[in-house]
């Protein structure tokens, strides 16, 4: 048998690229005609980009705990802290909660299924200074003093978790399998080790979904060990996390039916949650009437035929009647400095904004 040595091995290696390998480039007049409507026309591929692509400031990242060693030595140190405590005592340690009676509500991502920046856009949003205009996958992450839970975990998951230092998952509540809304579900792996399962809520349809595309998690037949381990709950009405009830709110979506949800504590209606719809049937209109927080679809100004528009969802925050509305699954089409055309008890989310109540 043959053994190469690293430097033979290196030295064979093909590097150079296909004939046919494509490369990103600037979009030409026909395609730019033909492109959808989710903005990609504003999008170019200049090679000079990079120099006026804005640079954050470095305290954006110490305040949002992002975990890159190369942003500050804060963070850095964090980093470390946070790796030691994990070696030492192998589980994550719950998080001291000074609530009593009320939750707590953590935006993990506030963005569209593409996210903000779109990968390859340069319009102003895209470019914006403004640490606010960068969004992950829209997710919240709810605290209260029996338990925690998150509603979806997206794409982002894993990066969401670290910039909020989450500690405790004590269940995963799905809105829908879009893949913006459940691709990070196999890193709930952390937690359900922690705690010996992972107990998911869903409807049929999305634990189906969800069944398909992870089958080695739901696989009871072989269970490899340090696999997620998911505990099936399927919703089919109203059911309890410790002292939250949660009502399931089916709204439309496009052409599908998805989940919105009503959390209430102590008979009263704190939060709704419509991430993803199109429309809010006048029965959930009631359902959710005088609710103290609205959390709203609200992808852009223009129409879209499966998300509400910023008008729409204005409209919707009018019959409901909440104390504050906050908009959310932001398309690039949607800078944060739009917030001051709102009125003042509606609010543009932003990935890492919290609220307690
Ligand atoms: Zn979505
Ligand atoms: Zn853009
Ligand atoms: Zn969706």
């Amino acid at each position: 048998m043959q053994t190469l040595s690293a430097k033979n091995r290196f030295h064979r290696a093909n590097i150079s690229p296909r004939p046919n390998q494509r490369f990103i480039r600037a979009l030409t007049q026909q395609e730019l005609q033909r492109a959808d409507d989710d903005g990609f026309p504003r999008a170019s591929f200049t090679s000079d980009g990079d120099k006026t692509r804005p640079h954050l400031p470095l305290d954006f990242f110490h305040q949002r705990k992002i975990l890159n060693s190369q942003q500050g030595q804060d963070s850095g140190h964090w980093k470390i802290e946070s790796y030691q405590l994990r070696a030492k005592t192998q589980s994550l340690p719950i998080q001291p909660s000074t609530l009593k009676s009320g939750l707590t509500v953590t935006f993990l991502g506030t963005g569209t299924s593409q996210g903000v920046p779109m990968i390859g856009c340069d319009c102003e949003v895209c470019r914006s200074p403004d640490p606010r205009d960068q969004r992950l996958r829209s997710s919240i992450y709810i605290e209260t003093s029996e338990c925690s839970w998150v509603v979806d975990t997206g794409t982002d998951f894993r990066t969401q978790a670290l910039r909020e230092d989450i500690r405790q998952v004590d269940a995963v509540v799905f809105t829908h399998s879009h893949t913006d809304h459940i691709m990070g579900f196999d890193d709930l792996r952390r937690f359900s080790h922690a705690r010996g399962s992972m107990p998911v809520y869903a409807s049929p349809e999305t634990m189906r979904d969800l069944e398909r595309v992870f089958r080695f998690a739901f696989n009871t037949s072989n269970p490899v060990p340090y696999y997620l381990k998911p505990e099936q709950h399927i919703i089919d009405g109203p059911f309890k996390l410790g002292e939250t009830s949660i009502i399931p709110l089916p709204v439309p979506h496009g052409d599908s039916v998805v989940n919105g949800y009503l959390f209430s504590r102590r008979n009263q209606k704190l939060v709704a949650y419509l991430s993803d719809c199109s429309a809010v049937p006048d029965a959930i209109i009631a359902l959710i009437a005088s609710v103290k927080v609205l959390i709203i679809d609200a992808l852009r100004d223009k129409p879209h035929p499966t998300h509400l528009s910023v008008g729409q969802a204005l409209e919707v925050a009018m019959h409901v009647k909440p104390e504050v509305t906050y908009f959310t699954h932001i398309g690039h089409e949607l800078s944060q400095s739009a917030e001051s055309r709102l009125p003042k008890s509606v609010r543009i989310a932003h990935d890492g904004l919290k609220f307690r109540l």
